[in-house]
């Protein structure tokens, strides 16, 4: 692979918004700007910030991390409702199905020669996501005295942000609870993580997003504002759903496995609740995280060209190592804008939804 000559790239860049507008199906329009919390952190690279987050575009594969993500937060959030455990999750993996299978019918229809998204890793992300949900609740069952005050409520900056971040920042909150014993509120994060719980639980005193969902949830009910944050965090296993195997089968060889691992290293439980408690201020003129805002904030106002989102190299190696894989925009470096519409094509590109 040869990347792409800077010298072409100049040039290329006087035409970059004139190849967009030629773009099909919307692809080559920019997204409306919104924030989400997850998105407030400076960008690896540059350029992928204006393909993923300036264009939007996004690779329609797979992913199966992602799905069995959403069962679980979406399982929980059922149960945050009064629900039993095996109701919530049966009704969470029962929604997921129709989902899936509805997404699975229009991607056959658009692309009747790529059958890859099939029905036995959809099976297996349900059967995950569904699992991990029934054993947190089983780990940390709601307590008696506090009383659920919110579940996934979408929330979205105020205007008064806009003195330091430009563009707005939404974000859906898990859940808030108040805790009658201590009259506190606090708000609930869920995770599933493939590395040690006990890893992601280290650094949350100074997690960006808690820290973010806190400032927009007490802008948003200053009357209710929360104390801390309660991190429910589950990794995942590597033991997946066998065929024709029923759930309850392999939520019980789930839960021999997650007892096992908690005897063998009980310093590092694979279930983890980890209570963050908020003891700063948050957005006074001085915070760090104003001023993390303002400067990706300034990033979703920058000219759309490839000089003022320039590659993070020119070798590529800094592309093999982000996140451990390898960048899924490689093949729009290699290329030219005017052959970017044909790649996306080819690569499976669609456009993420607009959510402002
Ligand atoms: S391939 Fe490399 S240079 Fe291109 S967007 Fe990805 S990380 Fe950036």
């Amino acid at each position: 692979m040869t990347p792409t000559d800077t010298d072409t790239e100049d040039s290329d860049m006087r035409d970059l918004l004139e190849v967009l507008s030629r773009m099909p199906n919307s692809l080559g329009r920019l997204r409306k700007t919104a924030l989400h919390p997850s998105g407030v952190r400076l960008p690896a690279c540059p350029r992928r910030f204006l393909y993923s987050t300036r264009l939007g575009w996004r690779k329609a594969d797979w992913r199966e991390a992602l799905s069995a993500g959403n069962i679980l937060h979406r399982a929980m959030a059922v149960y945050y409702t009064g629900q039993p455990p095996a109701t919530s999750v049966e009704q969470a993996c029962k929604e997921a199905k129709l989902e899936l299978a509805e997404e699975q019918a229009l991607w056959a229809q658009e692309h009747p020669e790529d059958p890859f998204m099939d029905t036995r890793k959809r099976e297996k992300a349900i059967g995950l996501g569904g699992m991990m949900g029934r054993v947190l609740m089983e780990a940390f069952p709601l307590p008696d005295t506090c009383d659920v005050v919110a579940i996934e409520q979408t929330l979205k900056s105020p205007d008064s942000w806009k003195a330091f971040c430009p563009v707005p920042i939404i974000g859906t909150v898990d859940a808030v609870l108040y805790d009658r014993t201590k009259e506190q509120y606090w708000l609930v994060d869920h995770k599933s993580t493939s590395d040690k719980p006990a890893q992601r639980a280290a650094n949350l005193t100074f997690d960006v997003q808690a820290q973010l969902y806190r400032a927009l949830w007490n802008s948003v009910h200053p009357e209710r504002r929360v104390s801390g944050v309660i991190h429910n965090i589950i990794g995942k296993p590597g033991i997946r759903v066998k065929k024709g195997e029923k759930f309850e089968d392999y939520l019980d060889r789930c839960f021999e496995w997650y007892d096992k691992q908690a005897l063998a290293d009980p310093h590092e439980p694979p279930v983890q609740q980890s209570y963050v408690s908020f003891i700063s201020p948050v957005l006074d003129k001085n915070d760090e995280l104003q001023g993390l805002m303002s400067e990706v904030g300034r990033w979703h106002k920058r000219a759309v060209s490839l000089d003022s989102y320039p590659r993070v190299g020119q070798s590529f190696q800094a592309c093999n190592e982000l996140g451990g894989h390898v960048c899924p925009f490689m093949p729009l470096c290699l290329r030219q804008p005017s052959a970017w519409a044909e790649v996306l094509t080819k690569y499976h590109f669609n456009k993420a939804d607009d959510d402002v």
